[in-house]
């Protein structure tokens, strides 16, 4: 396969050529002008970043009428996406060696793209290794069964640990508390009970033990806070990043914090009910701002399909959480066009970033495995759920208006089209 007239983005610079990818799927020549008698497709300009990576999904293994790996994936694929990296939140919780291997063998089966699995962390389990787990997720807030840490006081012992841990940073005693002062009538009072001081004393709760792990020698962890909504938790987070010199910690995003805030909840409903939940618009622009100044590190979905009649359902029975694999590349592109960040943020944040934190290759260079994603920053368009891969046809970004679109998108060296979601 030849890609001809591309535009590669590489190490932040452009250059102009073609890429030859060989029947193995790896890239065999990067250069100008390649000719070969092989099936050729012209890319006509267009930009080819390094394969988009979407740190945190939910394909809902064993809930195949919500999402399963092949809709998730092609969902994936549908938006620009190459590579994901699945949660533990399963019913049951992939808490077991045996049970994560179990899952890794249908991921492998039936995905489309590049799915790797996080472990999840119990107050039990949290010396086990799994060899092929991508990072071990820890939940601070009760999610499936027992697959959250209650007793706080556990997480000096469980951070400590050379492992790249993935945080959910809402504060179980907060929302508790917050449970007793309000009562679930409205969709801003969701906000409400989950409030930014969860987030906050959550994120301080982990830091806190980080700065005594810090001062050991041994058994530096890596922690990464998914899906950080306040303004607050980024300040948290961006001094300690300072202070802890041993301990890397990196920070995401999703495009769901960046765009929609509290003003919104009773409009959106139950598409916008989300864990952490809306915030602020202030917290809008800190996120915003956060990937200029490189506090924000990543931008991730949090794709967290669900049956759209439960979505539809009144606050106390709406399940929390939306999908957002299809949207996370044009809502970023849509950033840059808005002028809000740069291309190279965008593709920071979206690829290099996750890339470096979780160790996955998807560098556009000779004798690697194609993983790219091709975009068409200046196509507008019309975000459209009935259009999309994945099962759960739903999203608060139906019907917006966007520019900046993925057009195909490359796993391993098979090309997909990539623009079935949008007019
Ligand atoms: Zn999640």
């Amino acid at each position: 396969m030849l890609l001809k007239n591309c535009r590669i983005v590489k190490d932040n610079k452009i250059i102009e050529g073609d890429i030859l990818i060989n029947d193995n799927g790896v890239i065999e020549k990067i250069a100008k002008d390649i000719k070969v008698d092989d099936e050729t497709i012209d890319i006509r300009g267009y930009l080819v970043i390094p394969g988009v990576i979407d740190a945190h999904v939910h394909f809902r293994w064993g809930e195949e009428e919500k999402e399963d790996f092949l809709s998730g994936s092609l969902a994936g694929i549908n938006g620009g996406v190459c590579f994901a990296i699945d949660m533990p939140n399963n019913k049951p919780p992939i808490a077991t060696k045996q049970l994560f291997y179990k899952k890794l063998k249908d991921c492998k089966r039936y995905s489309k793209i590049n799915v790797f699995l996080n472990f999840g962390v119990t107050e039990k389990n949290y010396f086990e290794i799994i060899e092929e787990a991508k990072a071990y997720k820890i939940f601070m807030v009760k999610s499936v069964g027992d697959l959250f840490i209650e007793d706080y006081s556990k997480l000096k012992d469980i951070l400590n640990q050379n492992k790249v841990f993935c945080i959910h940073a809402e504060h179980k005693d907060i929302i508790n508390e917050n449970l007793k002062k309000y009562s679930l009538n409205s969709w801003t009072d969701h906000c409400k009970i989950r409030d930014k001081k969860s987030e906050v004393e959550a994120v301080k709760e982990v830091i806190k033990n980080l700065r005594i792990i810090d001062k050991y020698n041994d058994k530096k962890p890596h922690i990464h806070f998914c899906h950080i909504s306040t303004k607050e938790a980024l300040y948290l987070i961006k001094k300690a990043k300072k202070d802890l010199k041993n301990i890397r910690i990196t920070v995401e995003a999703t495009p769901h914090h960046i765009y929609l805030n509290k003003d919104m909840a009773e409009e959106l409903k139950g598409f916008g009910k989300f864990n952490p939940p809306l915030r602020d618009k202030d917290d809008n622009i800190a996120l915003i701002k956060g990937i200029i100044n490189r506090d924000v590190d990543i931008i991730a979905s949090d794709h967290a399909p669900h049956l759209l009649e439960d979505k539809l359902k009144d606050v106390k029975n709406c399940p929390s959480g939306i999908p957002g694999i299809e949207t996370i590349v044009p809502l970023t592109l849509n950033l840059v066009n808005k002028k809000l960040i740069t291309l190279f943020d965008a593709i920071r944040v979206l690829s290099q970033n996750p890339a470096k934190i979780f160790d996955i290759n998807n560098k556009i260079e000779e004798d690697n495995l194609a993983n790219l994603t091709i975009i068409d920053l200046k196509k507008e368009g019309k975000i459209n759920v009935e259009l999309f891969k994945s099962k759960a046809k739903f999203s608060p970004f139906d019907k917006w208006e966007v520019k900046g679109f993925p057009i195909y998108t490359v796993v391993n060296g098979k090309v997909y089209e990539a623009y079935g979601f949008y007019y």
